[in-house]
This record gives C-alpha cells, sequence and structure tokens, in this order.
C-alpha cells in the first residue's frame, strides 16, 4: 500500500471515530454524575418510602429534590447479575451473565480462586462511556463484577477504585495480621494495594466520594459509590445502634447500618453544596436487589418476595434521580424503569448520542422525565435466570418457575402480587410467553450455571415470603404529584 493511500486511511479513521475527549465547550455543560447504589436494603426502608422509624433524612432531602420511581426495577435480584445490567445497560444475560457466585467460579474457596467469573472484557462499562466523553471516574465500594485481576475496576474504564473486589466483607479492619481474608474481601487502593478501612467502613466510602469531588470540582467526573451497606456481615458502631432503643436484634443492627449509610451520603452532598457543584450534578441513589429478609432483617412491604426470586420483592427498588438544573422536584414518575436506563442517560446527559449506542437495551430517560414523552420507556421489561423468568408489559406480570405453573398478575392493582389471574387470561398468558420466548433467542448461553441446590434455595425462600410482611406499624406512604400515569 502506498504511503499517501495509508495517510489517507488513517484521516478517514480519525475522522470518523467518536472525540476521545469532550470540547471545552460541551465540558462547561456537562453534568457531574454520582451514582449511589446501596445493597440489598429493603423496598419499605427508607424515609422516602414511607418508614417513620428508620432514619434516612439526607436521603429523604435527596428524594424531595428529584424524582422518585415508583416503578423502579433491577435486572435481576441478586448483585452481581444486577450490577452487570446496570453497567453495561444490557441485559446480562445478552453475554451470559445470569448467575452469582457459583461454586467453582467465584469463589475463594474454590481451587479456581474465582478467575472465571467476572463481566465479560468484551462489555463496555458506564465507566467506559463516560470516559469517551471526557470524565474523570471512580468506583468506591463493593465490585463483585469479578475477582480476577483483568476484571478489575481500573481496567473497566475507572481512573480510580477504592473497595473491594467481591460481594462482602467487614465493616471493620481485619487488621494487619497474617489472618487476612482472600483479596477478594480486602480494601484496594487502585489496583494490587491493599489496605484496611480506618473507621466504620461505610463512613469511609462517603469520605473517599468526597475526596474525589473535591479534586476534581473543575472538570465533570463521574462517581459510582457503591456501598456494601447494608448487606450482612450485620455490624454497627456502638453509637448508631444507640439511636434505635425501641428496635431489637438484626433489625436493630440493620437500622443503624442504614443510618451509618445515610450519613455518609450526607457527606458527599454535602460536599457537592459546599463546591457550588449542586445545581448540575447528577445524583441518583438506588439499591441492587430485593432486601433478603431472612438475611438482614429488611423489609419490602408492600412487595412480596425477596432477593433472589422474582417477586416484585425481589426486582423492584427505591429508586430517585437528582439533577436541579434539569429535572422537576419532589414528583413521582410511575412508569416502570430500568436500572439499565442509567448508561445511555448519563451518556445523553454527557453530551453523547445515544442513538448511535448499539446493543444498548436501556433508554434515556430525560424526555420520559420532563413530559415530553407520554408512554413509558419499555414496552416489557423481563429477568430470567435458568428456568426461572418473568416480565412486565403494561400492568401485566407473567412469572415462569421451574416447579410449577405460570402465574399472572396485575401489579398495578396487585402490587402484593397475591391474586394470581393465570385461569382468567389464558390468552395473555399464552401471549407473555411467547414474548419471553421472543426475548430468550437474544440470549447468549450462560457461562455459568447453578447447580438445583442453590435453585431450591432460592425457590424455598420465595415460598416463605410468598405474602407480604404485614403492614409495618410505623409506615406512612406519602403520595406525591406526578408527572405521569
Ligand atoms: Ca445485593
Amino acid at each position: 500500500m502506498n504511503k499517501l493511500l495509508s495517510c489517507c486511511i488513517i484521516l478517514v479513521m480519525v475522522l470518523a471515530a467518536p472525540p476521545l475527549f469532550a470540547s471545552p465547550d460541551e465540558q462547561e455543560n456537562q453534568p457531574n454524575i454520582i451514582l449511589i447504589l446501596s445493597d440489598d436494603a429493603g423496598y419499605d426502608d427508607f424515609g422516602f418510602q414511607g418508614n417513620t422509624v428508620l432514619k434516612t433524612p439526607n436521603i429523604d432531602t435527596l428524594a424531595s429534590n428529584g424524582v422518585r420511581f415508583t416503578q423502579g426495577y433491577v435486572t435481576d435480584p441478586t448483585c452481581a447479575p444486577s450490577r452487570a445490567g446496570l453497567m453495561t445497560g444490557r441485559y446480562q444475560q445478552k453475554f451470559g451473565y445470569q448467575e452469582i457466585n457459583v461454586p467453582g467460579y467465584m469463589s475463594p474457596n474454590s481451587k479456581y480462586l474465582g478467575d472465571d467469573m467476572g463481566l465479560p472484557t468484551d462489555q463496555r462499562t458506564i465507566a467506559d462511556y463516560m470516559k469517551e466523553r471526557g470524565y474523570a471516574t471512580a468506583a468506591y465500594g463493593k465490585w463483585h463484577l469479578g475477582d480476577a485481576d483483568r476484571y478489575h475496576p481500573t481496567k473497566r474504564g475507572f481512573d480510580e477504585f477504592y473497595g473491594f473486589r467481591g460481594g462482602d466483607r467487614s465493616y471493620f479492619s481485619y487488621g494487619a495480621n497474617n489472618r487476612l481474608p482472600h483479596h477478594d474481601k480486602r480494601m484496594e487502593r487502585g489496583f494490587g494495594k491493599f489496605e484496611e478501612p480506618k473507621e466504620y467502613l461505610t463512613d469511609q466510602l462517603g469520605a473517599e466520594a468526597s475526596d474525589f469531588i473535591i479534586r476534581h470540582k473543575d472538570n465533570p467526573f463521574f462517581i459510582y459509590l457503591a456501598f456494601n451497606a447494608p448487606h450482612t456481615p450485620m455490624e454497627a458502631t456502638e453509637e448508631d445502634l444507640a439511636q434505635f432503643p425501641q428496635l431489637k436484634g438484626k433489625r436493630k443492627t440493620y437500622a443503624a447500618m442504614l443510618l451509618a449509610m445515610d450519613r455518609a451520603i450526607g457527606n458527599v452532598l454535602d460536599t457537592l453544596k459546599k463546591q457550588g457543584l449542586e445545581d448540575n450534578t447528577i445524583v441518583v441513589f438506588t439499591n441492587d436487589n430485593g432486601g433478603p429478609t431472612d438475611k438482614n432483617a429488611s423489609v419490602n412491604w408492600p412487595l412480596a418476595g425477596t432477593k433472589s426470586n422474582h417477586l416484585e420483592g425481589g426486582l423492584r427498588v427505591p429508586f430517585v434521580i437528582k439533577w436541579p438544573a434539569k429535572l422537576p422536584r419532589g414528583v413521582d414518575y410511575n412508569q416502570p424503569v430500568s436500572t439499565m436506563d442509567l448508561l445511555p442517560s448519563f451518556f445523553s446527559a454527557a453530551g453523547g448520542d445515544a442513538s448511535k449506542l448499539k446493543s444498548i437495551d436501556g433508554k434515556v430517560l430525560w424526555p420520559y422525565l420532563s413530559g415530553e414523552v407520554k408512554e413509558g420507556p419499555h414496552k416489557a421489561l423481563f429477568w430470567k435466570k435458568d428456568v426461572r423468568a418473568a416480565v412486565r408489559q403494561g400492568d401485566w406480570k407473567l412469572i415462569r418457575f421451574a416447579d410449577r405453573p405460570a402465574e399472572l398478575y396485575n401489579v398495578k392493582e396487585d402490587e402484593g402480587e397475591q391474586n394470581n389471574l393465570a385461569d382468567k387470561y389464558p390468552q395473555r398468558v399464552r401471549s407473555m410467553f411467547k414474548e419471553i420466548f421472543a426475548w430468550e433467542l437474544t440470549h447468549e448461553r450462560p457461562l455459568w450455571m447453578l447447580t438445583q441446590k442453590y435453585e431450591d434455595y432460592d425457590i424455598s425462600r420465595m415460598d416463605r415470603y410468598r405474602v407480604p410482611s404485614k403492614e409495618p406499624q410505623d409506615w406512612k406512604w406519602v403520595p406525591r404529584v406526578t408527572n405521569s400515569k
């Protein structure tokens, strides 16, 4: 090939490639973005969700200054697949990520040391997209998308990382002795530099995010603040426990852990305010999957089900978004949305052309939240793990089980999913089954499969929480102005 021709080809490639960095003008208006995720929190367990005993004043203020989603969904009722969907804006089944913690693939006790399981490296993350828009990026807290080095956050678009690679760890220091756990539970700064937290971990994560804000206040930044609270182990400080004298046992510890998380989030929000960044910063608060009531005493009232099953209590999560410069304040959005929607929404807010994002299942939410588009962003939402699957279309939800006939619910009229209408509407059952089949044709074969033993556990847990817990005496749902049906 002659030199002139190869120069021309390179020039065309350069012109056709997306800009690596946004222009200075674009940077002027690019919002900062902070995505805050809690871990295994209950649907009911926040003031803005109606709880009057647990204390979450800072998250409540965040909610009252933004939009609350009353039908906000995750892509899976367990930690890692849900994060894979959130992080890629795609149904994770499309790249084979259906399962969580499959022994032999992601387990520190296995001979494989978790080397195989993780977010496949050919998948782009939110952080990759935000880097493309010129953002400084950081991840704090729980990763749980692969223990092996090749899956590390700093290799997946994040400039900075302070957190742990696995799915849970202590909220206190393991100490500096030689009994430190496997590296998936150890706190890590950047890549490969392990150091134990200096204070109660939840507080430290808030402090780390605040520090990043201060260091990057002059340029757009994206922070993924993934608390492990209130996931097990149930550990809280004496001071926080003392705030709940009326509670006992796990529920008391849970309340204290949430209080600490709220304080850490308050720290981040205060820093934004002090730096004058509040107006043009998007802050999202949501949770990765429904509360596992049996493990951490979380409450998903008024929803049935828990973490790891496809009832609403496993899939529907507390979800708020605040962007004072652009979004209405103190309103509810009542159409189904998904955590998959965050990636294209962030990319679009940063000046990216979301219509060019290929293979993304999430939708840009802004025109829906502003009221510009009246119908909801999704014709249907799907979930699947092994044989178990669910689809939501409009007000209807079909759940397919491994061990019993499918069930059909009108979740608008029956959000607790107690009145199975499958016998009454067989035609609807058939058509929704077909929707699931058509969606499954878009999947890759699962990269890892769970054994029947784990499936059985998930199903028995669903059966135990098949009826929503009794309405808590401390619960008071406050409806807000709505800008959708
Ligand atoms: Ca979780």
